[in-house]
């Protein structure tokens, strides 16, 4: 008899399963802590402040209206973006997450001829994508934890189709600035797309953020991956969305589902965008919390790479054994061989009191070893 493998493409059944942990309660059950308050998770780079208190109010006001569809178009939305971003809403496209926007990506452009040229660093989700689409994969050496656009330049081939530009990266916590991105675009040949992924954009300082807007309104072959995961604290909602020129959008239109974004969410974004304090406060709490991350680090004669958004890597070691050990201390932060980084771990920026118990949690540990 022919087993569900069997009948599978084959390019699918060897793919691995993305891991992405077991809920927290479970962890505490596991490892004997009364509550799940006694855990805590810098893991997954999430706002530590939560949600703006708009974004909580718009949700409560809509909760009574979810036996209806979402509005498929993200009509205010957009609108809402457009105006903030002063572009065009033809030039946007909300999706569930922005990993939704990467999956769009494979199905417009890639296919088994086709290619992708990402850093050996970068977001693995990249990776993940282009297996499922049958394309080759690229990886270009980081330099000094940063992307080598220089080198991924000279990686370009015939048969590239997207180049993937985390900026600022996930995980190393890096980025590349408005020169070098300038004059990378000046060198591209057009027969790629460049991705620029923007999941933490937000939490620089305005002066910091490199200007990639422009070479959408100049209808460059760009695409703008953003997220309210991260800046805007709504995970949990699943929401993202592109910006790339209106001619791109259409395409990755085409290929999206119906109602790829859920109501709930869309409510939420629009209220959140309003909430400039929220914001503020946010760049602040990553600001501080990085700066007591670096100083204790150096204290403790721990190497880190300088970061600059909500989460950093630091070298611990053996990363495996000290993320083992600190969970079983109630701290979930993340290991990084899976990045080719074995010695490191990388820490979320969380509130003062979640840094101060990493930090305690930590030495703790540490001194064990
Ligand atoms: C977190 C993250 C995302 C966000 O994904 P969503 O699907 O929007 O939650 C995208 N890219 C990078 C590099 C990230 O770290």
């Amino acid at each position: 008899m022919k087993t569900f493998s069997d009948i599978a493409n084959p390019w699918i059944k060897d793919l691995a399963t993305y891991e992405s942990g077991r809920p927290i309660e479970e962890v505490a059950r596991e490892l004997g802590f009364e509550s799940v308050d006694d855990v805590f998770k810098l893991a997954s780079n999430e706002n530590a402040l939560g949600p703006s208190q708009m974004a909580l109010e718009a949700m409560h006001e809509n909760a009574a209206k979810m036996h209806r569809y979402p509005d498929g178009g993200a009509y205010y939305l957009k609108q809402a973006l457009a105006e903030k971003l002063n572009i065009e809403p033809e030039q946007l496209l909300p999706t569930n997450g922005s990993n939704e926007v990467l999956e769009l990506l494979g199905h417009v452009f890639l296919g088994p001829n086709a290619g992708i040229v990402m850093a050996d660093c970068a977001f693995v989700v990249y990776k993940l994508i282009a297996a499922i689409f049958q394309a080759n994969v690229v990886t270009v050496p980081m330099k000094n934890f940063t992307h080598d656009l220089d080198a991924m330049l000279e990686a370009i081939r015939p048969e590239t189709r997207l180049v993937f530009i985390s900026n600022p990266n996930n995980p190393t916590s890096t980025m590349v600035d408005e020169q070098a991105i300038d004059v990378f675009m000046s060198k591209v040949p057009d027969h790629v797309v460049v991705c620029f992924d923007e999941a933490y954009i937000e939490l620089l300082p305005p002066e910091k953020q490199p200007d990639t807007l422009k070479y959408v309104k100049e209808g460059r072959s760009v695409v703008l991956l953003r997220t309210f995961s991260k800046t805007y604290g709504l995970a949990g909602l699943r929401i993202g969305y592109a910006i790339a020129p209106s001619a791109c959008i259409d395409l990755l239109g085409k290929v999206r589902q119906p109602f790829n974004v859920n109501a709930m969410a869309m409510t939420a974004a629009i209220a959140a965008l309003k909430d400039e304090a929220h914001l503020k406060r946010t760049r602040e709490m990553i600001k501080e919390g990085l700066t007591y991350f670096e100083g204790e680090f150096s204290a403790m004669g721990l190497s880190y790479v300088p970061a600059v958004v909500n989460f950093i890597l630091v070298k611990v070691g053996n990363g495996r054994e000290v993320f083992e050990a600190l969970k079983r201390q109630g701290l979930i932060v993340r290991p990084m061989d899976c990045y080719g980084l074995p010695g490191y771990v990388r820490i979320t920026v969380g509130t003062r009191e979640e840094n101060e118990r990493c930090v305690r949690a930590l030495k703790q540990v540490l001194a064990q070893m």
